[in-house]
């Protein structure tokens, strides 16, 4: 039996797919970020199946029951709270046990707050990168956040309403306030509100405002050849600034910054050695 990875609605419970309602009624057990949140979903349908926790504090060990689920030959579901497992939720090392046991996994497909946002945020969606929720604070942060500025495609960041803001001003801190970004709220749901404007913009509009529900934020990448970025540009120096932080060797730093920002070497090892000497 192979274990099925069940995708479920974000907000809307008619996005919910009539094979997933299918899996889950032929399943002889279904494993469910929280049982509760999920016994709502199944009662909608009219489902019965037997619900087991399987949270990121429990998974290594129910990894280990799904694969001796699946060894007695009983038909193994797995659902996250919402939208599709293992994007920002539970579910790699269930999927991995699954198949170093030699089970097959097979997707049912449906919402996903990552796609949903980025395919109405007009943006290119040919190439880009998902980042999940960013680290809080630190250079980790600082890190991604330059990564992002200078990226040539797409990226797409999960977010809490109460960070939004902090987000649009740290992102403005690395990249032009002309990039166009989109943030989604609340999709599919009644209160659902897609905006489209640039990162300046985003960062006066969400400045010191309450914002609520749930949040996507997708930012436009570089153009297709962007001026290649001097030593001085705000990215690089937080880039190396970060990196630097972390205790990486100045030699290294310069080559990252030359291997990753294509910035000639000279002016590579110029820059890290003034941050250096600064600190
Ligand atoms: N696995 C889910 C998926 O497939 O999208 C995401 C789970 S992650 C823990 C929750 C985050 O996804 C939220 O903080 C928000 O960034 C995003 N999200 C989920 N539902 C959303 C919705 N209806 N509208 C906007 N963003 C949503």
């Amino acid at each position: 039996m192979p274990l099925y990875l069940v995708s479920t609605p974000i907000g809307n419970l008619s996005d919910m797919t009539r094979r997933a309602v299918d899996v889950i009624r032929a399943a002889d057990v279904v494993f469910a970020e929280d049982t509760r949140r999920t016994a709502v979903l199944l009662r909608h349908y009219g489902v019965e199946t037997r619900l087991i926790s399987a949270h990121e504090h429990n998974e290594a060990a129910r990894a280990r029951l799904v694969v001796e689920l699946l060894t007695e030959g009983k038909k193994v579901a797995m659902v996250s709270d919402a939208g599709t497992p293992l994007l920002s939720d539970p579910g790699a090392r269930v999927v991995r046990g699954a198949l170093e046991a030699g089970f097959e996994v097979i997707p049912v497909p449906g919402p996903s707050a990552l796609l949903a946002a980025l395919v109405a945020s007009g943006l290119p969606a040919d190439r880009f990168t998902f980042y999940g929720f960013l680290p809080r604070k630190g250079g980790d942060r600082q890190e991604l956040l330059s990564e992002i500025a200078l990226s040539r495609h797409t990226s797409v960041v999960y977010e809490s309403p109460q960070r939004l803001e902090p987000l649009l001003a740290d992102l403005l801190e690395v990249a032009d306030s002309g990039r166009r970004i989109s943030i989604a709220r609340e999709l599919t749901k009644m209160h659902e509100e897609i905006v489209r404007m640039t990162l300046g913009e985003a960062a006066e509009a969400y400045r010191d405002v309450e914002v609520r529900g749930e949040v996507v934020v997708v930012i436009e990448g570089l153009p297709e050849a962007p001026p290649r970025p001097a030593a001085g540009d705000p990215a690089a120096r937080a880039l190396a600034g970060a990196l630097l932080d972390r205790g990486v060797p100045a030699s290294d730093v310069a080559r990252e910054l030359r291997e990753r920002l294509s910035i000639p070497r000279n002016e590579a090892y110029a820059l890290v050695q003034e941050m250096a000497d600064q600190s």
